[in-house]
């Protein structure tokens, strides 16, 4: 069995430890490989690496930094099909979607790029008599990232990218479900002409990411994945004094008024439902059906549903692949039970799709009508292909669900009103809106982050707020004194 193992200080290490997990291929559910489970001491190792690599790296001139990220964007770029072919094979996402998850990823990389003119600071001469004032941004050292099984690439290079280019030293800890992207953008990086040591990849579970947030040399940690792990590592990260940004799960409405396009709703909600088998943080879970919208709506909705082809991720045919687990794709279709036992009709069931019958962990694409706000259908998040149509009478009360949902990723409307439009964005309670858009991700010049529990920290992911989060400011207030004037003075200074 091939194992997928560590990259500590650009060596590869491969199972110290002795502990393992199955990495699947979902769509023909076998064993493809096994992931090496680091333990405290490899944690340490990989850390001390970026530790001793830090301080080069922080001294090699920004612009060798930037040119590092330039050749890197470039090979990234050349090996968008290699790494698209990874995706697919771990993860189970069409090859079509895992080219979008790598383009997505390409952009941050290209802003990061720009860092030179970024991390410009500023200058202020004269705040006082011969005082002038400069802000410099530093990095801040080793910092960790630690990222979910649903975009190996793409979450990594959310990240990475900013931190590196600041001239900090990473240690990346990727889903154990899909663990060898990682590693390929490590190989890349270091193709580009990163020193060995400033990237670290250590693959894990909880012992390795505990081991992460307890270290006393790391300095900030970024987490995206589940809201209970995200809450959880925001409090014992911070706890330890680190810097730290979590994101966490979601449940995303799409709102549709009475004058919608019913076709145009419908076709952004199926593509935003099911894309990626309903395994994104931004997936659209729960269409807000609004008024008389409701019924030709769903009959829309449900008509597009009965159409998708689900199939392997490698099959040009497909539009959805499997799920990542068939634990999870089990979990999922329990949720069908739920539904109907707490009053909601499933409108397609996707366990009758003939390839969730087969091998590999696939389930049919699934809507269910007249959910209520309070079943779990509708209060969990279930990051599968199921799609929740609630009704409501009118804007308010589809405002007011918004925002008693726990989570605040992103929502959306869907109007030809743009009062309504504009009324929505300013009071919808979540952190990324769409104005007839599904699917509103940032690009890189902006940052993602949600609301509520979809984020426990200050500043949100990549963008701008990537740049902050992996500096600090340093203020230098400066004088040259003339030895004629110099004189001790025991008060606060009182005039400028
Ligand atoms: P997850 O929370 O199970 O795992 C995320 C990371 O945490 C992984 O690296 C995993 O190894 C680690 N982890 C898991 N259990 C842990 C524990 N008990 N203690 C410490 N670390 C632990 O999430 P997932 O299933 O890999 O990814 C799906 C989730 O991620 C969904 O909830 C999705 O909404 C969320 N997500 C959010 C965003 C966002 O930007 N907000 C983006 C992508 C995914």
């Amino acid at each position: 069995m091939r194992t997928i193992g560590h990259l500590i200080g650009g060596a590869e290490v491969a199972d110290a430890a002795g502990r393992y997990a199955p990495v699947w291929n979902p769509a023909t559910g076998e064993q493809q490989a096994r992931v090496a489970l680091a333990s405290a001491q490899e944690v340490r190792a990989a850390v001390a690496a970026a530790r001793t690599a830090a301080p080069g790296w922080r001294a090699t001139p920004l612009g060798r930094r930037a040119e590092v990220m330039f050749r890197f964007r470039d090979l990234l770029d050349a090996g968008r099909k290699e790494v698209a072919r990874l995706l697919t094979a771990e993860h189970g996402k069409t090859l079509d979607d895992a080219l979008g998850e790598i383009a997505r990823g390409l952009e941050n990389v290209e802003f990061a790029c720009g860092a030179p003119h970024l991390l410009r600071g500023g200058y202020s001469e004269q705040v006082s008599a011969g005082v002038d004032v400069h802000e410099v941004r530093q990095p801040l050292g080793v910092v960790a990232g630690i990222t979910p099984f649903n975009f190996p690439a793409m979450v990594p290079l959310w990240m990475l990218a900013n931190a590196l280019v600041c001239g900090n030293a990473f240690v990346l800890k990727p889903s154990e479900r899909d663990p060898s992207p990682a590693l390929f953008l490590a190989e890349l990086l270091g193709r580009a002409g990163l020193p060995a040591g400033v990237l670290n990849v250590v693959q894990g579970d909880k012992v390795a990411v505990d081991a992460l947030l307890d270290h006393p040399d790391v300095a900030a940690v970024s987490f995206v994945g589940s809201t209970p792990i995200a809450r959880y590592v925001y409090e014992r990260a911070t706890a330890a004094g680190k810097r730290v940004q979590a994101l966490g799960g979601a449940k995303n409405h799409l709102v549709v008024l009475p004058d919608a396009e019913i076709a145009a709703a419908a076709d952004a909600a199926v593509s935003a439902a099911y894309g990626s088998a309903g395994e994104r943080c931004m997936a659209v879970s729960v269409v807000v059906a609004v008024g008389e919208v409701a019924d030709p709506l769903v009959e829309a909705i449900a008509a597009r549903v009965r159409g998708i082809r689900v199939g392997p991720g490698y099959d040009e045919a497909s539009e959805m692949g499997p799920l990542i687990t068939a634990a999870h794709r089990d979990r999922v279709a329990g949720y069908l039970d739920v539904a109907t036992a707490q009053g909601a009709s499933v409108v397609v069931d996707g366990r009758t799709d003939p390839a969730t019958s087969g091998p590999g962990f696939f389930l049919g694409a699934s809507l269910v009508d007249h959910v209520r706000p309070t079943s779990a259908v509708y209060t969990d998040e279930i990051f599968g292909p199921v799609l929740a149509v609630v009704r409501v009478a009118g804007y308010d009360e589809a405002l007011r669900l918004i925002e008693d949902n726990p989570y605040g990723n992103g929502a959306a409307i869907f109007t030809r009103d743009g009062g309504a439009a504009r009324r929505f964005t300013a009071d919808v309670e979540a952190g990324m809106v769409g104005v007839n858009v599904p699917i509103p991700v940032p690009v890189a010049y902006y940052s993602f982050g949600g609301w509520k529990g979809s984020l426990f920290g200050d500043l949100h992911m990549y963008g701008p707020d990537g740049i902050r989060f992996y500096t600090r400011t340093k203020v230098v207030t400066s004088r040259w004194p003339d030895p004629a004037t110099s004189a001790v003075d025991l008060g606060f200074p009182r005039t400028r």
